[in-house]
């Protein structure tokens, strides 16, 4: 399998990250800003819209390309920024999946435009892998309206957000009729909140976190935040179904960019272990540099592979969830693996932040408990292919 890009989407990925060296990146992450050029430039390019259907202003192309766009983007020095695309297709994806013809025709055209940052407010305190024990609690006031209240935590970039995806129970948990595990999430309902409407009833308080300097998390806390029916996203009490299916291709997604990351890094470490000499010689000629470079190499490339594999499934509309979960283990671990044995080239030089690679390996560990923890991953696994008993 060697899948690649067409030319008109390489030239426009190539473009845009032309536009953004690896000093780029570092300024945004020492800074902790959002890349703003670099979402202009992404939203000029139409690159937001790559998986949005024609007739809603996408370019109608396939999750592998997006796939293929997003490994080459990361690869190209924005490592994680990357997820930027990802956020875009995640959200526009919830749209696809779960939204009425009319949220459709409104909404994603100016996703693909990128004219509207949308959050995901799903996590609380008491609730992350298990979506099922959100408090969040919405409550029909009228025929009409439903008054929303409680608390989220690490909302990933509220303060550059338009509209927030909110989670919240619309039937308490003990209304699942069956014992069954799918049941447990009837009752989660999605709204649609405008921040510009709504925005003052949020008490929002930044978190401070280990990497992804470049987006910002936020807990949020609100109380009686009145929207009509119209604001629900998919049916309600039944939102889990749609957004599930939305987040376990989240997980491919997730795994191309861990792998263009792990690329990056490599690349970053071999052309240093060819330049830096010590003891007279260039220490990419020692295979104790070079063998663990190797290696992580190999590990990325088996990663990949299940990435497109997982893609492909995904598009010719069967079964994708244990191939998604594996590749997004494989992935995590794999980047794991490769941005340390690129900090380990650099030497000290690898623990300061001129040199990239520490920030490399600071950002890919998230991806080993977010979006979805590996316990979780591997529970899917040995449930699924295994036959195992479920075990959350
Ligand atoms: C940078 C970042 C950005 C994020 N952005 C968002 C966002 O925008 N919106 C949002 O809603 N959330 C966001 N999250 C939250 C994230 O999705 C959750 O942290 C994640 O789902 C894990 O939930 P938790 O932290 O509550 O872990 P918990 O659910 O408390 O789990 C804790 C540990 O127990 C393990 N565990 C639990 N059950 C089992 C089991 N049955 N078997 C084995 N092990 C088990 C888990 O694997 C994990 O290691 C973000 C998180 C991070 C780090």
């Amino acid at each position: 399998m060697d899948f690649r890009l067409e030319k008109e989407i390489t030239d426009l990925v190539g473009l845009v990250s032309s536009k953004f060296d690896p000093a780029y990146w570092r300024k945004i992450s020492s800074e902790q800003k959002f890349p703003e050029e670099y979402w202009e430039a992404l939203a000029e390019s139409g690159l937001f819209g790559m998986i949005i259907e024609k007739k809603f202003g996408g370019m109608g192309r396939s999750i592998l390309d997006l796939t293929l766009a997003v490994e080459e983007t990361a690869e190209h020095f924005a490592g994680l920024g990357s997820y930027l695309y990802l956020s875009g297709s995640l959200v526009s994806q919830m749209f696809e999946v779960c939204g009425s013809e009319e949220q459709k025709k409104s909404f994603l055209p100016e996703i693909a435009k990128g004219k509207l940052k949308i959050s995901i407010a799903l996590t609380e305190e008491s609730s992350g892998l298990d979506a099922s024990s959100i408090e969040t609690t919405a409550k029909r006031i009228s025929k009409e309206e439903f008054s929303i209240s409680g608390r989220k935590i690490m909302v990933a970039n509220y303060d550059r957000a338009d509209y927030i995806i909110l989670f919240a129970r619309t039937s308490p948990k003990e209304s699942s009729s069956s014992s069954s595990s799918q049941s447990k999430t009837y009752g989660i309902s999605m709204f649609l909140i405008s921040v510009k409407e709504q925005g003052a009833s949020f008490k929002a308080k930044k978190l401070e976190k280990l990497g992804m300097d470049f987006v910002s998390s936020y807990s949020l806390d609100f109380e009686d935040i009145r929207v009509t029916s119209d604001h629900l996203l998919g049916e309600e009490n039944e939102a889990w179904k749609g957004a599930a299916r939305v987040f376990a291709m989240d997980r491919i997604l997730t795994g191309a960019s861990l792998v263009g990351t792990g690329k990056l890094a490599l690349s970053t470490a071999s052309e240093y272990a060819k330049k830096r000499k010590v003891f007279g010689r260039q220490i990419g000629s020692n295979q104790g540099i070079q063998f663990p470079l190797a290696d992580a190499y190999a590990k990325i490339v088996g990663a990949e592979i299940l990435v497109h594999k997982a893609a492909s499934l995904f598009e010719a509309g069967r079964d994708f969830l244990t191939e998604a979960s594996s590749c997004l283990l494989l992935a995590a671990e794999a980047a794991g693996i490769a941005t340390d044995r690129a900090l380990q080239t650099f030497g000290g030089h690898g623990y300061y932040k001129e040199n990239d690679v520490e920030r490399y390996w600071r950002d890919v560990r998230v991806h080993r408990v977010h979006p979805i923890s590996e316990e979780l991953l591997l529970a899917t696994i040995a449930e699924r292919s295994l036959g195992m008993p479920r075990s959350y």
